[in-house]
């Protein structure tokens, strides 16, 4: 649960995204759309750095897993296939006080990581009073009041993913009851029954109404990789296990969208299906935790802001699954989905279609649907993730303060400010030879306004990792100044020397070798 401090945190990160035209709230001018968002001149430079550093981790680091580009619409049977029709629901309950609407999953969640934070503060005070000997692991296992925390916590998740799977929503409602929920709004328990709701938006393709299809705007990618499964692996000549990509829009109409850009009726994923041999899919979903945790963690954002999250309920086509979560200003939730999903894609449109989706195992000399490992990633949250994470103020030595977006280099929108000291004396002329140098390679902008105090200052909120300052000294040393957002120390570099000196620092391949 989110204190004040943390309510805080996500109010300044709404506004600082829209004071520095990272997002701005869909037809903003019509008082918008809700759970609708459109990204401004950095938010999109930033939110394709993030897909790109996705993609080439996937597709150019390694050599068995290329990439595709499906289209938002797709045959209708695909969503019967795929289930999407028949149970792509939320459970919702309505308080009949505020007339709130909420997803009765998320409510009974949300009361059990309330134990989970007290359980987590009894611990963090132990570790307080028990100095570096601690042992956070055993205590949680031993103490009993954390053992009475964590086990309040689990129960209700326990019963609630069995009544789900039993299709049992009076007694999800019961158990709301029981746990005495309240509505955060109104305070109250008087709460309507639980009723399914389809997340998928429906429109219609054809010109007269008689003979329009119904269609679906697509609630994820990963079917468009399903259905193009053998066109791939028979051009592509593709060997298991290989894997095929895919960054692109979906859709789903969500219950309860608050959160910003965390829970959107629009948003962007990134998905990749490994498929592999049957039996091995075990051993390959721990591969594949591990390799997007250490993705992650290149990014520098810190180890202690993830955590798996192991599914209680696993969906009817897994056989594995888990969360990687992130500590978003409103506590931790889920950034990532890491699935073993068995053959039940393939299988399900080889039934639909009447096509074999096989692949033939020379070595075994045998036929077999592949089993799939998916791991999939929200890219608007992943951003969120991101710029929350940076956004920090910061007390300087001097007493004053400053707001700074620390965004991993790679990622900035922005990768150097090239500042003039002064509008005159050749300087601004400078300026643009330098710009003139570095723009082929990476993004850089030019500022001459106001104080170069205010310059930096500008910069740092912008998340702008260099400032390149020319001054009068440069006309004569052919030198300038590079200011580093992060630790604000200077140094004199040549202006032959300032390409080599910076592009290693933003590329996104030396970020790359990190993972
Ligand atoms: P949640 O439980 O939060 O609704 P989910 O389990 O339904 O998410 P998946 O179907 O596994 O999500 O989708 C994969 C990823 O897509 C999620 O981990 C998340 O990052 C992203 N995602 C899902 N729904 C949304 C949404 N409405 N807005 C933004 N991103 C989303």
């Amino acid at each position: 649960m989110a204190n004040n401090n943390d309510t805080d945190q996500f109010k300044k990160v709404l506004s600082h995204a829209k004071e520095y035209g990272y997002v701005f709230q869909s037809s903003e001018i019509y008082d918008g759309l809700q759970a609708v968002y459109d990204y401004g001149q950095n938010g999109v430079e930033l939110k394709k750095n993030i897909r790109e550093y996705w993609w080439q981790a996937m597709t150019q680091l390694n050599q068995e897993i290329v990439g595709i580009d499906a289209a938002i619409f797709m045959h209708p049977t695909t969503w019967k296939a795929s289930g999407h029709v028949d149970a792509f629901n939320d459970p919702l309950i309505d308080n009949k006080d505020s007339k709130k609407r909420y997803r009765a999953d998320v409510l009974i969640e949300d009361y059990c990581e309330k134990y989970v934070q007290k359980a987590e503060k009894e611990v963090a005070k132990a570790a307080k009073r028990f100095g570096d000997d601690f042992d956070a692991v055993m205590y949680r296992e031993t103490n009993p009041r954390v053992m009475g925390y964590l086990q309040k916590a689990k129960e209700p998740v326990e019963r609630l993913a069995r009544l789900l799977e039993a299709e049992d929503l009076a007694g999800v409602k019961a158990l709301i009851e029981e746990l005495e929920i309240k509505c955060p709004v109104s305070g109250s328990m008087n709460w309507t029954d639980v009723r399914q709701f389809n997340l998928m938006f429906g429109t219609k393709l054809g010109a007269s109404a008689d003979t329009a299809t119904d269609l679906y705007l697509r609630p994820e990618t990963a079917q468009g990789i399903f259905v193009n499964f053998l066109n791939v692996q028979k051009t592509g000549r593709m060997k298991i296990p290989f894997g095929i990509a895919q960054t692109g829009k979906a859709f789903r109409n969500e219950i309860v969208a608050r959160q910003f850009i965390f829970r959107q009726r629009e948003f962007e994923q990134m998905e990749m299906q490994y498929f592999v041999k049957p039996g091995t899919e075990l051993e390959w979903f721990e591969v594949w935790k591990e390799r997007r945790m250490a993705w992650h963690n290149s990014l520098g954002l810190g180890s202690e802001n993830y955590r798996f999250h192991d599914h209680e309920k696993l969906a009817h086509y897994a056989n594995a699954a888990t969360d990687i979560e992130f500590k978003f200003p409103f506590g931790f939730k889920e950034l990532e989905g890491i699935h073993s999903r068995t053959d039940f894609d393939l299988k399900a449109h080889e039934e639909h279609s009447g096509k074999k989706l096989q692949f033939f195992d020379h070595e075994e000399n045998k036929n077999y649907v592949p089993y799939v490992i998916e791991t999939s990633i929200g890219l608007d949250r992943m951003f969120l993730a991101i710029f929350s994470n940076s956004l920090q103020d910061e007390t300087l030595e001097d007493g004053s303060s400053r707001t700074v977006l620390k965004l991993p280099a790679a990622l900035a929108p922005v990768k150097a400010a090239i500042l003039p000291l002064l509008k005159k004396d050749g300087l601004p002329e400078i300026a643009h030879e330098i710009i003139n140098e570095l723009k082929w390679s990476m993004n850089v902008l030019y500022d001459e306004k106001d104080a170069i105090g205010r310059r930096y200052r500008r910069a740092d909120a912008n998340g702008t990792p260099y400032c390149i300052t020319i001054d009068h000294d440069t006309k004569d040393d052919h030198a300038v100044t590079v200011r580093d957002r992060d630790t604000m120390t200077q140094e004199r570099i040549a202006i032959k020397d300032l390409k080599a000196y910076i592009e290693p620092k933003v590329q996104m391949s030396e970020w790359l070798k990190r993972i």
